[in-house]
């Protein structure tokens, strides 16, 4: 079976995609330090602790499995921590996907598929963001994410190595049979933090901003299953073991919510009362971000499956129900 290493693997999303990456044949090698990973979500492939911005480490990862491609999540990932500690997203982010990134070509891994965000649009006034559009960030885990997609274009261009670029819009749900979940440590995430809310183990949700340019106010994203997102990685994969070219795509539906109504809808699932209370914005949120996803479904042959809120929420609500969460 081929190897696929997995940075990241650990995590919320990388733990998803080794699930799905084993159900497609293919062996998922998880390389994460662990910070905000959690090792019992690996379960589905090895696992070799180590950093990205340790290369002797990743080079002997390579030498050892000498993976058919490389699948990046590894890396820190909040907006508004980004703005208090923008030297941590630059050094982890940037720094450390140089690292994987040379280690990679040195050990002629060519194929790598790369977990890139919507954030790198930045602020775009309300339009429907497809991946033509102009990247701005405005903040410091965008700002990080855009300057990897540079240096792997670059890379093509000197050394041939491919990439498929996955812009996310906002992840959210769970395995549906419950075997890896949502879990971070602090959690900053709407959907879990609601949750939180809704069985007592937070007092309330604060609701970041109620003054936004958008019908009730509140920011509006684009929420989409990991499910569907890490099908989509292992069509990634498929597409560069075909030998085509490299190419972004954004992950999105192509619908957007408001925070009130991500809060509306859990309430209706769960059914209990969110407690909420309105706060300051947090510094770095855009008002909209909602994806043009045509690409992905047209030409990877995406078919989104479980991406409605109503699922999302179901099944980060058994999730966080399992006890897992407790841990
Ligand atoms: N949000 C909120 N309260 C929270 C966490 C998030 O109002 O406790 C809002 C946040 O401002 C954003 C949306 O929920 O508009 C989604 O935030 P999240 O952190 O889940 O994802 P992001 O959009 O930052 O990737």
């Amino acid at each position: 079976m081929s190897n696929v290493l997995v940075t990241g693997g650990a995590g919320y999303i990388g733990s998803h995609a080794c699930k799905a990456l084993r159900a497609a044949g293919f062996t998922p090698v998880t390389f994460d330090n662990l910070i905000t990973g959690w090792q019992d979500a690996v379960k589905f492939g090895p696992f070799e602790q180590g950093d990205l911005l340790d290369r002797p480490r990743l080079d002997e990862v390579f030498a050892k499995y000498k993976p058919v491609a490389v699948m990046h999540f590894a890396a820190l990932s909040q907006v508004g921590e980004s703005m208090k500690d923008p030297g941590a997203y630059w050094r982890n982010n940037v720094v450390g996907s140089l690292n994987l990134i040379e280690a990679a070509v040195a050990a002629n891994c060519m194929q790598f598929v790369f977990s890139s965000t919507c954030a790198t649009y930045g602020e775009q006034d309300g339009v429907t963001l497809d991946e033509n559009c102009v990247q701005e960030p405005i903040n410091a885990y965008g700002a990080s994410k855009r300057a990897i997609e540079d240096i792997l274009e670059n890379f093509e261009q000197s050394h041939g190595l491919r990439s498929v670029i996955f812009r996310y819009f906002n992840v959210a749900g769970g395995d549906p049979e419950g075997e890896v979940g949502e879990f971070h440590r602090p959690e900053t995430h709407l959907i879990p933090l609601m949750l939180d809310a809704i069985d007592g183990k937070r007092a309330a949700l604060t609701v970041f901003g109620t003054d936004y340019d958008t019908p009730d106010g509140t920011c509006i994203r684009d929420y989409v299953h990991v499910c569907d997102l890490v099908d989509a990685h292992v069509l990634g994969v498929k597409w560069l073991e075909d030998g085509k070219q490299s190419r972004v795509f954004n992950l999105g539906t192509g619908s957007g919510f408001s925070v009130r109504e991500v809060i509306a809808y859990s309430a209706e699932v769960t059914n209990k009362e969110v407690p909420i209370v309105e706060g300051d914005r947090r510094p770095g949120d855009a008002t909209k971000l909602v994806s043009g996803s045509s690409r992905a479904i047209e030409e990877l042959g995406w078919t989104p499956q479980r991406s409605t809120l109503k699922t999302m929420i179901t099944d980060a609500w058994r999730w966080h129900q399992s006890g897992h969460y407790d841990k």
